[in-house]
């Protein structure tokens, strides 16, 4: 049955295209705002966790997202720049053993947004730029584009990190700049490189290797951001990186740059607004959390809204989203602050201490385990 509440998404990525899927399948109507002509413009996260895959499936929409051939994985290596194994772990090692999904961030959005299509019950609007809230005694009461003002009883802002209107609307986020980059590059496979995560570590620099769906693989490179990075460097700098890299193998496809930043809006929700994903929190790329927060924080907010929406007002449901949420987005900020900062060491002393005890640690499965429970949020 659909459910007479006027709901305006600002923003169509991840985040903003899965609150559309979860409020669908609780049969609400939404209308998604989006600046970008066509899904996938920016390249970012591949790697779902098993927590957004229990979500995609509780929106009823895992036959549907097979069909995109996602890649399935369940090791991670840690390697040093000599490509020296140092650490590895197997995710069905955990008591509740999971997995790793890859899929390309572009297809994510595909598939959630063509699944968001498909309800009848969401409408996206592409080339919609929102330039301001509608805002009336304190009350947010829609969203101005450069074509029509929006009207809406609830604004879900989803429109990624450094969003104007959390700015200019809700408390100021303070961001806290990592002293590395990341060159985040789509290749060609190198098939000695399938069905496994690696990470690189050492006193040249850090790299992530992972394989994609469709004979690609994601490079990604941390650089200092004073030093910049240039497309003709790249392939030296994986050959620097992870020595015994064939690279003469290696193809570039595409690839950009993203400065990484951690931050947590201090206010969620304003009267008829409220917040979901990188526009409310950014974390730290090590542990790949990013897109899952947003798959989580989609589902919270609909479920919270679904369970008390003939009883209580907006305000007081967005206050419980926000609440709830907040908890375990700090959580995961602390989580990927510590993973990302070791992973920022870059003095050969140290870059040496890090490998000795990530060896050492390789020993005892039951590290290991502690470590992946709380990288996967599994027991
Ligand atoms: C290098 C890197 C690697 C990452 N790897 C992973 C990973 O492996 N796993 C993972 O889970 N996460 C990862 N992440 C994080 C993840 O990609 C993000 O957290 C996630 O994409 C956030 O989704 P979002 O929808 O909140 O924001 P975005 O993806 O930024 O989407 C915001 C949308 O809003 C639109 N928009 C912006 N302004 C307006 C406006 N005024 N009007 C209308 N529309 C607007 C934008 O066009 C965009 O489509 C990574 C991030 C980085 C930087």
């Amino acid at each position: 049955m659909t459910k007479a509440l006027k709901i305006i998404i600002v923003g169509g990525g991840v985040a903003g295209l899965s609150v559309a899927n979860a409020l669908a399948s609780k049969g609400y109507k939404a209308i998604v705002l989006e600046k970008a002509k066509q899904s996938g413009e920016v390249d970012r996260g591949d790697v779902l966790h098993h927590s957004s895959m229990e979500l995609i499936k509780k929106w009823g929409l895992t036959d549907e997202f097979l069909k995109y051939n996602p890649k399935v994985f369940h090791d991670f290596k840690i390697l040093n720049n000599d490509g020296k194994l140092i650490f590895d772990f197997n995710l069905k090692k955990l008591t509740q053993p999971t997995f790793f999904t890859v899929l390309r961030h572009k297809e994510i959005e595909i598939f959630l947004e063509s699944s968001a299509l498909k309800t009848g019950l969401i409408e996206i609007k592409r080339s919609e730029t929102c330039k301001e809230l509608i805002v009336e005694n304190d009350i947010v009461l829609g969203v101005k584009t450069q074509h029509y003002a929006y009207y809406a009883d609830l604004t879900i802002i989803a429109n990624g990190a450094k969003s104007k209107f959390v700015n200019q609307y809700f408390k100021s986020t303070s961001f806290f700049e990592y002293s590395l980059s990341f060159y985040n590059g789509c290749y060609k496979l190198v098939s000695e490189y399938d069905n496994c995560g690696y990470y690189v570590l050492g006193n040249k620099g850090n790299m992530i290797l992972v394989a994609l769906p469709n004979n690609e693989m994601r490079i990604g490179i941390q650089f200092k951001k004073r030093q910049g990075i240039s497309k003709l460097d790249l392939f030296k700098i994986i050959k620097n990186r992870l020595t015994n890299f064939p690279i003469e193998k290696l193809e570039f496809l595409d690839g950009h740059i993203y400065s990484i930043t951690n931050s947590i809006c201090p206010e969620w929700w304003i009267n008829g607004a409220v917040l979901v994903g990188d526009a409310a929190h950014t974390v730290h790329p090590a542990g790949g959390q990013g897109m899952n927060l947003a798959f989580s924080d989609a589902d919270t907010f609909v479920t919270i809204l679904d369970k008390y929406y003939e009883t209580e007002g907006l305000d007081r449901i967005c206050d419980r989203y926000s609440k709830l949420r907040k908890k375990e987005v700090e959580k995961v900020l602390k989580k990927t602050h510590i993973l990302g900062t070791l992973g920022e060491i870059q003095h050969p002393i140290y870059c040496l201490i890090r490998e000795k005890l990530l060896e050492l640690c390789n020993n005892f499965l039951f590290l290991k385990q502690i470590i992946f429970k709380r990288i996967v949020n599994v027991e």
